[in-house]
Parts: structure tokens; sequence; C-alpha cells
């Protein structure tokens, strides 16, 4: 039982005339916690200094790498679902039942981290694409793990698919009385409304409501709509705009911003490469998810960055704050320094650090190693694309 410290994860939406109260639950941090569970959430939301003296606004970004079962936002999210799945009797302690997933890989971690805290198997079908270190990881942590040729959402052996069917099959291969759950983060509102109770609620409280933009890329699109929807309808804070910062090759950008994904040649050529083509990796995807539409008539506007733009943006963190991130950190960043820059000076932006550098470092990592450094140069070329003068 981690309700303890659930009175502020979990726990109804806090207003701000609430404060007094909000922090008297923070204090409850100075006792044990219970289990690992108690480390996820409440993560510190900090000023990006560099980037915040280049805009002349405040750039301001959660750390959700410090969410401490799987070090990513996904173990808000894993925890919500596997509590209602426990809800529904879906899912029952020690009774050899497994989690099943497709995921690009922060939400395996988050799933076969707690999966393990909470007496369940996982198991997780991931495209072959992914960094390597998030495979490993997940082997260290007992999953079992099915990396799987990237194919469109349409084919039967689309990771997401797969990790479907294994779940309906589950009792069928095991006859021992244990259950299959297949966890479903691209459509299950547990999902986004991890984030309408926690993410959203933390943010509102850290800047204590003053915010003018809050920008984030979509993979599943949960952070997106559970923050927009706390903000938004929740808060009803009618003048922050909510921002999708989207990576190249993604159908987002344009959907947000010509109600389309893709013009016909560019879904051709999608299909035939049969993924977002981008080294970003988290962030972006070629279809509408539940998770995507449940916040969509939310979002106010999207900003499309290229790898090259990420990869700088990395690098500038890195060497001007000691902030090491990963890719779609590193995408949210440039989108939110572009947004700021739409803003008049003074404003404030809020943006996710969604995983760490050491996540990525065989793939983002390595190809930033291996680029030419050219010092300043490259950032100051950087910021100007982005309406820094
Ligand atoms: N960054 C990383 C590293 C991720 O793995 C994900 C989730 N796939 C996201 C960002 C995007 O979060 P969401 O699924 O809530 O849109």
């Amino acid at each position: 039982d981690d309700s303890h410290r659930g009175s502020l994860f979990w726990g109804s939406p806090v207003k701000l005339e609430d404060h007094e109260s909000a922090s008297a639950h923070v204090a409850a941090h100075d006792s044990p916690g219970e289990g690992i569970e108690a480390c996820i959430g409440n993560t510190p939301l900090i000023k990006i200094r560099s980037l915040s003296e280049a805009t002349g606004r405040t750039i301001l970004a959660k750390a959700e790498f410090l969410n401490g079962a799987g070090n990513s936002p996904k173990d808000r999210v894993a925890l919500n679902m596997i509590r209602e799945a426990e809800a529904q009797g879906l899912l029952v302690p020690h009774r050899g039942d497994t989690i099943y997933e497709g995921t690009v890989g922060s939400t395996g971690i988050s799933l076969a981290t707690l999966a393990r805290a909470k007496g369940y198997r996982a198991h997780i079908c991931m495209p072959d694409d992914m960094a390597m270190e998030k495979s490993d990881l997940l082997l260290q942590l007992g999953a079992t793990v099915e990396r799987v040729t990237v194919a469109p959402i349409t084919s039967p052996n689309h990771f997401v698919n797969l990790a479907r069917r294994h779940a309906a099959e589950h009792s069928e291969k095991h006859r021992d009385g244990s259950q299959g759950f297949f966890a479903n983060q691209f459509e299950s509102e547990a999902n986004w409304q991890a984030h309408l109770k926690s993410t959203g609620p933390e943010i509102w409280r850290q800047t204590n409501g003053e915010l003018d933009a809050f920008v984030a890329g979509a993979g599943t699109g949960g952070t997106m709509s559970g923050v927009a929807k706390y903000l938004k309808e929740e808060q009803k804070l009618s003048t922050v705009k909510i921002v999708l910062a989207d990576p190249q090759g993604s159908g987002l950008y344009n959907k947000v911003r010509h109600g389309v994904m893709y013009s016909p040649t560019e879904r051709e050529g999608t299909r035939r490469r049969q993924q977002v083509d981008t080294m970003v990796e988290g962030i972006g995807i070629t279809r509408l998810t539940q998770n995507f539409e449940a916040g969509r008539e939310l979002i106010d506007d999207a900003v499309r960055v290229t790898d090259e733009q990420a990869f700088y943006m990395a690098r500038w963190l890195v060497e001007h704050d000691g902030i090491f991130v990963g890719s779609s950190s590193s995408v949210n960043c440039v989108a939110a320094v572009a947004t700021a820059m739409t803003l008049p000076p003074g404003s404030q932006v809020v943006t996710i650090l969604c995983d760490s550098g050491s996540r990525h470092l065989s793939k983002f990592w390595k190809h930033i190693k291996e680029m030419d450094h050219t010092g300043d140069n490259e950032a100051s070329d950087l910021f100007s694309e982005l309406g820094i003068p």
C-alpha cells in the first residue's frame, strides 16, 4: 500500500487556494516511503538558466528523469495502469500474472520495475531500432523482451499488436490460473489520467499557476493530454498556450497545424519507411491514438523540430547547464525556446525533461559525439533559427 504518499500523487486535484495543505503533504516526505512506488512523482521543476538568459523568458523544465522506478514520466503511467487493473481484478499479485506491453522502452522499463515490486511478470515487445540500453535494462529487470522488426500498425506483427495478442493467448498457454494483462498505454485512459492526477497538479503548484505555455512532445500523447486537461479544464487557465513539440517525420505537427497528418505523397513515403524518420526516440507518431485525441482540441500550436536542432540543443544543455538528457527532452527544449520567442519577454514556459542521456548513449549521443564540433557557432545558428536575435 503506497497510500501514505498518495495523498499528494493520487489525491484530488489541488486548487491554488489549497496551497497550504499541499505543502503539508510534501512534509510527509520526511517519513519513510512504502517501497519504490514512493519514488514516483513530485519531481523538481527547474529553471534552465542558459535558455532563460538567451531568450529573456523563463524556461522551466520538469525533471521527469528523476522518477525513481523507471526514471521517466512513464513511472506515473505504469503505476496508474497497474493500480486500475488491480482494482478491476485483472491483475492479482503473486498469481503468475504477466503484464504485456508494446513500448519503445520507457513504459516497458517502468512496468518491468513495478512488476517486480508488486509480484507480476512483464513481457515487453519493442521495435528493434531502439537503443540497446533499453532492452539490456529490461532483461536485467527480469522482463522477457521481444525486439520486433519495425512494421506498420496495420501489421499483426507491429510491436503493439504482438503484445495484445500475447496477452489474449496467455491463459491458453499457461493453464495455471494466471492471467495476461495488456497494459495498452497508447489507448488506455489510465495513461493521460495519471498526468491529470499528478504531473498537471505538480506543475500548477510549482509555478503557483503562473505559466504562459506548456510545451511537450507526444508519443502516446498521455503527457500532453493529461497536463493540458488539468491546466485548461480543471484549473480553467484559458491563457496558457499548449504547444506540441514534434520531431521530423511525425504526422502530429501537420494534424495540429493543418488538420491532416500527411499529404498523399508524404503518406506514401511514410508507408514505405513504415516509421517516423528520426533519431529521436519516444515522441512522434504516424497515427492518432486515444491518448492524443483525449486532449487534441486543447492544443494551440505545434513546433516541428529537426534532428539536427535536437543534437545541437542536447550538446548545448550539457555544456552550459550540466543537464544531460535524451532525445525527446532535447526536442522539447528546442520547441520551448521557439515558443518562448513568440511570447512577451518575462513569460514563463514549462516543458518536460523525459529521460537521461545515459539511456541514449549508443544511438542519439553516439551521433552527437561523432559530429564535428564547431563550438558556440552551431548554437548561435540554432538560436537564430528559433528567433533569438
Ligand atoms: N519521451 C520518451 C523518452 C518517451 O519514451 C515517451 C513515451 N513514449 C515520451 C517522451 C512521450 O510521452 P507520452 O507517451 O506521454 O506522449
